[in-house]
């Protein structure tokens, strides 16, 4: 089902959200930007959300994305944030040109091999299990420092910082520590390699607020500005030429 709201109109509650989580903890608003995730929606979506004045996209897989994205407005700066398998990492990087979800350093090598054959020059980060789930996919904290020297050897690729999921759970002040160890993290790498780690991808729908003033600067919002998600995603069969 769709959300009744304009999109304009739910931005400007969620802008004021951020501003306010920003302003608890001693933050400027405009350091968090917000990605759209249109998983599932049509870029019927994506026009709206562009011109409410969202400018970063995500999306989730990469087949989806094949023919959403050359059927969108250009103009958006497009983000994977879902798993990518080997096999997709050529589409995925004439798709994106940031992506989220850099999971082990073969993937890395593979995606530093393609890019640099074609060209590609795409910011990533890396995507750590902070909670240790076992469901959930991610790099563990202590397979990361093997992961950042890989990466800053690459020369087609630009590792701009890190990326988690909380486990879902109704209260979002669940989801805090797992958030406040991300950045402690953030901040051991950065000083442990003596780099940048400026990104901090965080926070969805249900707990971007507590994302936001745990550090994010990225959070992933799809539910709350798009309404909910159909359980079917529109596909369409000339995504067959992506396949390996
Ligand atoms: C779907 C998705 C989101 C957005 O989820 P909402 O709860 O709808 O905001 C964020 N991050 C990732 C990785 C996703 O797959």
């Amino acid at each position: 089902m769709e959300s009744d709201r304009a999109i304009s109109d739910t931005l400007m509650d969620v802008q004021a959200r951020i501003a306010a989580a920003c302003a608890k903890a001693g933050r400027k608003p405009d350091e968090v930007e917000i990605i759209g995730v249109t998983k599932t929606h049509g870029p019927d979506v994506v026009r709206e959300a562009w011109e409410a004045g969202i400018r970063l996209f995500g999306e989730n897989k990469v087949q989806e994305a094949a023919w959403k994205i050359p059927e969108s407005i250009s103009g958006p700066s497009w983000h994977l944030i879902g798993h990518l398998q080997r096999n997709k990492v050529r589409p995925a990087l004439e798709l994106f040109s940031v992506i989220h979800s850099v999971d082990s350093v073969p993937l890395l090598e593979r995606l530093e091999r393609i890019a640099d054959e074609c060209g590609h020059r795409p910011e990533i980060l890396l995507e750590v299990n902070v909670s240790g789930e076992s469901s959930k996919e991610g790099l563990k904290p202590e397979q990361v420092p093997e992961a950042i020297e890989y990466a800053l050897q690459c020369r087609s690729l630009t590792l701009t910082g890190l990326m988690t999921m909380a486990p879902f759970c109704p209260d979002p002040e669940l989801a805090r520590p797992v958030f406040a160890q991300l950045r402690t993290y953030r901040d051991r790498w950065e000083q442990e390699f003596a780099i940048g780690l400026p990104n901090l991808s965080m926070g969805m729908s249900n707990d971007y607020e507590v994302a936001v003033e745990e550090g994010a600067t990225w959070v992933r919002l799809g539910t709350v500005l798009f309404g909910h998600r159909p359980a079917w995603r529109p596909q369409r069969e000339d995504t067959e030429r992506w396949e390996p």
